[in-house]
């Protein structure tokens, strides 16, 4: 999988770059920093424990933190940009 994020994107940190967005405060959590289940509220299913996932809130509201799974934040990223 780096070899093709790598040879689309000739950087390791595109993940991190595709996954911001005006706005909004993204910290990425990986699998050994998730330590509970989350729901994603883009798609409603699980964020497993052990899975790596990116936690979004509004930038200065982080009551309102929520935890989505990686794909669903880019694809709301790509649709909010
Ligand atoms: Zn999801």
């Amino acid at each position: 999988m780096r070899d093709v994020e790598s040879l689309l994107g000739g950087r390791s940190t595109d993940d991190d770059e595709d996954l911001e967005l005006a706005g909004y405060e993204v910290r990425h959590v990986d699998g050994q920093g998730a330590t509970k289940d989350y729901l994603c509220p883009d798609c409603g299913n699980l964020v497993a424990a052990g899975e790596g996932h990116v936690v979004v809130w509004p930038s200065g509201e982080a009551d309102l933190r929520r935890h989505w799974h990686r794909h669903c934040w880019r694809l709301e990223v790509r649709r909010s940009s």
